[in-house]
């Protein structure tokens, strides 16, 4: 499926998972799986991000 035939909610959750992607990148206490309010902030951003994607996802699912 290209990005074009993406629905917003499939898209957000495809932005939100690379941003997620990127802060792990950058942060030590994510990649020591410390507590990190922001890393946090990302998988609650997924994980309702995903959801919506689920929910709008058409009679096919
Ligand atoms: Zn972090």
């Amino acid at each position: 499926m290209s990005v074009a035939e993406m629905s917003v909610e499939e898209r957000r959750a495809r932005t939100t998972y690379a941003l997620l992607l990127d802060h792990l990148d950058a942060c030590p206490p994510c990649q020591a799986f410390a507590d990190c309010p922001e890393g946090a902030r990302f998988r609650r951003a997924l994980r309702a991000a995903r959801a919506a994607a689920r929910t709008a996802g058409g009679p096919d699912e």
